[in-house]
Order: structure tokens, then C-alpha cells, then sequence
């Protein structure tokens, strides 16, 4: 057993006093997830303020013989920053390290520490007449280090592509303590294996990640935003090459909703309002950026092409800014509106595009046999084949939705694979995907993950018993 006031003493040592937090009600909020789904202990919460604090924090666990488990907002749905159950791992919140070190306006990046909010670079990149593209529902809390860690999409993939595609450069701390300074603004860089794209995605599996250079972009003032009622998910993807079409790199944003989920943010969200007269099937919300007030000539030229192709059954284009965050509201709000209407099962998947009406034909009815009254709250990000294919309890019966959970899973799962999709698309594995991801992998894929994770830490002790079963 490690010996717990030896090692609180070091690691007060090395960060101070205050920066080590060891009563419950102070490690309580670091302990659970968002989704209140995942609960763990921990010898200790740690807060370092720089990248050698970070560095001084993992040896000592190494030394130790301690778990180490990174983590930043805590906004992650997959559990993969909550520790264990055995109280066996200290928690690294980067929630001190919060400096952007350097915006270059030549070289269009943005050097920022990993516990830097995601909404506060975006705030950032804008004071320099720039923008950076990632947007996710939780930006206000969710943090660079997290973003990067779990490759985060959001809303606008379509048009700047996953976190993946917007990271030049990263600083890690690797699970023996040393520093990785891969701080490099280049973008082009052909010396060997890229070596930042392991830790990308890597959910805190293979390092820390203390800091990273980012991509900015040319600033898009001029947004033009509708919502589409539509008449079927066939509508929404046969919507997208016409959208494409015609507003080529100008289309952000292409989203879909399906009426259950938008009924959800209508009765839970205050202030939430249907556009539309009628009730309809399914909603898309389309988003044109550019710089110019094209957008809204452009926006305006698909919605004929569409009505004229027959994709359409009705729109409502956002005429002010406020208009614009209402129409938004109906797609963001879906995530806390269900987590007010009852207990949910999350399935964050990934298909080829012109897979997922077939996907949600076969899937809807097996799910509906399998728990009668279970409310299928579809959303999530069409156009890039990203569906969240939620499930609320049916009315008022919580514990029917849990008990069936590992049916219905494997349902969605099963007609997942079957199609050439992926489980997990963009929220990260975690705990809560681990060995399912793993089930359907080859065992080739499978051992090779496992040799990473040896090569980059022999021990198992970064982040253990997250991602690589
Ligand atoms: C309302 C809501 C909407 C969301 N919408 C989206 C969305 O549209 N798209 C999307 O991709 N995600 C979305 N998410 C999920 C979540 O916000 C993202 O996964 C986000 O990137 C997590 O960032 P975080 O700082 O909160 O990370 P955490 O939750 O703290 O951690 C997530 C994982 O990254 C690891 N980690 C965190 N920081 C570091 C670090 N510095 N170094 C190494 N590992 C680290 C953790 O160990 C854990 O495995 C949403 C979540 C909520 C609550």
C-alpha cells in the first residue's frame, strides 16, 4: 500500500499547501461527472500551476506506485476523467494553468496552457481579429487540455474538421515525469512519426497535455442561420451535397433534430419556442459563415434549390442575432433538457453519412420492442455522419431504462458495426466505452493499442483503466 501522508507531504511540497486537496468536500466536484453517472475516490486533487508542478506531481505518484489521472472541466460524458473506485489515484486538475502564452498573427496560431476554457480562446482568437473554430455545447467549462484529449468535433467539423485538425503543437508531461516540449508552430514538419497525434484523442492515457499551439482562422462576422423542417433523416442527408453545392466552404454548420428531442428543449428549456406553426418529424439547422453578406444570398439560393429538389417541408431563416441564439437554443439545449426529463442512455456514433437513415429505420423499432414507451431523442451532427442516438426512460420509469441499458446498447452497437460505423465519434471512450470498443475492433487493432500504452507507460498508471481494456 502507498504510503498516503508521505506522499501528500511531497506533493504539498512541490505545489504548496493549498494547491493539495485531500478533505472530501473539497474533492467531492472532481470525483463525479457531469452526467452524475460516474463516481470515484482519490488519495488526493491536485491543482499545479505549471508544467513543471505537472511533471513534479507525476513522478512523485510514479515513485509512489499511485494512479494519475488528468483532468480539466469535467465536462467529458465517457467517465474517463473520474478515478476509480479503489481510492488508488491523485486527480491533476489543470484548472490553475490558464495563460494564453502567444497569439501570432503571421503565423495564424494561438499558444494556450490546457486548462484554458475552449470559449476563452475563441474570445482570444476574436481580440486578434481572428477566429478559432471548435465550438461544443460546453465551452464555457470545458478546457483546451480536454478538448485536445478527447480530438473534440462540435458544430462546426464540417467546415474546420475535429480538434485533431486544429492542433499544430503540444507539450506533454509522459508518465515517467519527463517533459515533451513539442510546442511547434509548424505546418510542415516531416522529421519522423508525428508524435502529437498519439496523445490526441488519448483521453490522458499516454501523458499530460500542458499546453498546445492552435490553428486560428480568418474571422467570419457575417453568419447566416435557418431551420428546416424536414420530412426524414433521407431528407437531411441527400440535404447535404445540395448544401455543399451551393454554399462550398461557407457551410459550417448542418445539424439535425429530431422532433422528440426539440419537444424536450421546448418543455425544458425556459424561454425555448417552436419557429414553425405545425409540428414536423425532423429539424436541420444550417449555418453559413463567411465574410461578407453573401452568407445570406448564399443561404437563401440553397433553401430554393432544396424547395425545388423536394428535401423541404418548411424553413424559418434567423432575421437578427437574437433570432440566431433562438434557433441555436433548440439544438444546444438538448443535452440538459434530457438530463432533466429522466435517466438516459447516451450512444454517441458515427456512420458513413448515407448510412444513417437506414440506421435509424432498423434501429428505432428493435429498441421500441425491447422497452415499450423508451423515447429515442435523436440529435447531433449530420453532417458529419455524428449522431447522438439518445434514449430517455419511458415517462416516469427510470429503472425500466436501466435495466434494459445493456440490451439496448448492444442493439444500437450491433446495427452500428453492421453498417461500417464507429461507438464512439466524438465524446471519447473513457470507462463507459472500453471494452465495447474493444469488442468490436480486430485483435490486430486491439494489440496495438496495448503495445502503445507499454511503450508510453509500462506501469499503467497514467490514467489507468481508461480507453485500452
Ligand atoms: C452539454 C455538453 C455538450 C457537449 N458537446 C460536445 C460536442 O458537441 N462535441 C464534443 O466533442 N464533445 C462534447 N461534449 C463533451 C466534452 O465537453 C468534451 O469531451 C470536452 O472536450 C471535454 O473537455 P474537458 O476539459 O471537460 O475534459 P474532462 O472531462 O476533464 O476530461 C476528458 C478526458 O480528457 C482527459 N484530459 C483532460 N485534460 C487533460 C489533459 N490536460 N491532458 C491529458 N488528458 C486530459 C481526461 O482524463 C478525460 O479522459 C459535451 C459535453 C457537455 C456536458
Amino acid at each position: 500500500m502507498p504510503d498516503r501522508p508521505a506522499l501528500l507531504a511531497e506533493l504539498r511540497a512541490a505545489l504548496g499547501p493549498t494547491a493539495v486537496l485531500d478533505a472530501p468536500e473539497e474533492m467531492a466536484p472532481h470525483l463525479t461527472d457531469w452526467t452524475g453517472a460516474f463516481t470515484g475516490h482519490a488519495f488526493a486533487v491536485v491543482r499545479p500551476a505549471t508544467t513543471d508542478e505537472v511533471a513534479a506531481v507525476v513522478r512523485a505518484c510514479v515513485a509512489a506506485g499511485v494512479g494519475v489521472v488528468p483532468q480539466g472541466g469535467n465536462t467529458g460524458l465517457a467517465g474517463g476523467a473520474i478515478p476509480g473506485p479503489d481510492g488508488a489515484a491523485v486527480v491533476v486538475v489543470l484548472d490553475r494553468m490558464r495563460r494564453v502564452r502567444e497569439v501570432d498573427p503571421v503565423a495564424d496560431t494561438i499558444t494556450v496552457e490546457a486548462g484554458v476554457a475552449l470559449q476563452s480562446v475563441q474570445e482570444s482568437a476574436v481580440e486578434a481579429g481572428r477566429l478559432f473554430p471548435l465550438s461544443l455545447g460546453s465551452e464555457g467549462s470545458c478546457t483546451v487540455g480536454g478538448n485536445v484529449s478527447t480530438n473534440a468535433g462540435g458544430t462546426a467539423v464540417l467546415r474546420y474538421g475535429m480538434m485533431r485538425e486544429l492542433v499544430l503543437g503540444l507539450e506533454v508531461v509522459l508518465p515517467d515525469g519527463r517533459i515533451w516540449d513539442g510546442l511547434r508552430p509548424l505546418r510542415k514538419d516531416n522529421t519522423g512519426y508525428d508524435l502529437k497525434q498519439l496523445f490526441i484523442g488519448a483521453e490522458g492515457t499516454l501523458g499530460i497535455v500542458t499546453a498546445a499551439v492552435l490553428r486560428l482562422f480568418p474571422a467570419t462576422p457575417r453568419r447566416a442561420t435557418a431551420l428546416l423542417a424536414l420530412e426524414s433523416v433521407e431528407a437531411a442527408t441527400a440535404l447535404l451535397p445540395l448544401l455543399r453545392g451551393v454554399a462550398g466552404e461557407q457551410l459550417t454548420t448542418w445539424e439535425l433534430i429530431s422532433r422528440e428531442a426539440l419537444g424536450l428543449v421546448l418543455e425544458h428549456h425556459p424561454g425555448a419556442r417552436d419557429p414553425f406553426d405545425a409540428e414536423h418529424r425532423w429539424y436541420g439547422l444550417v449555418e453559413l459563415a463567411g465574410a461578407s453578406a453573401d452568407v445570406d444570398v448564399r443561404l437563401q439560393d440553397a433553401l430554393e434549390a432544396a424547395a425545388e429538389a423536394g428535401l423541404l417541408v418548411d424553413a424559418v431563416v434567423a432575421g437578427s442575432p437574437q433570432q440566431r441564439a433562438a434557433l441555436w437554443v433548440l439544438r444546444e439545449g438538448v443535452s440538459e433538457a434530457q438530463k432533466i426529463a429522466g435517466a438516459t442512455l447516451k450512444h454517441d456514433v458515427t456512420l458513413p453519412t448515407r448510412a444513417l437513415p437506414d440506421f435509424v429505420a432498423q434501429v428505432g423499432p428493435r429498441l421500441r420492442d425491447a422497452l415499450p414507451g423508451v423515447r429515442l431523442v435523436t440529435y447531433g451532427h449530420v453532417g458529419d455522419g455524428n449522431l447522438h442516438y439518445n434514449l430517455s426512460a419511458p415517462v416516469g420509469d427510470d429503472a425500466a431504462l436501466r435495466a434494459a441499458a445493456p440490451t439496448l446498447t448492444r442493439i444500437v452497437y450491433d446495427a452500428v458495426a453492421g453498417l461500417g460505423g464507429s461507438i464512439s465519434a466524438e465524446h471519447g471512450v473513457g470507462v463507459l466505452k472500453r471494452d465495447a470498443a474493444a469488442s468490436y475492433k480486430s485483435e490486430v487493432e486491439v494489440e496495438l493499442m496495448r503495445t502503445v500504452k507499454r511503450a508510453l507507460d509500462p506501469r499503467g498508471l497514467m490514467n489507468p483503466g481508461k480507453v485500452v481494456p
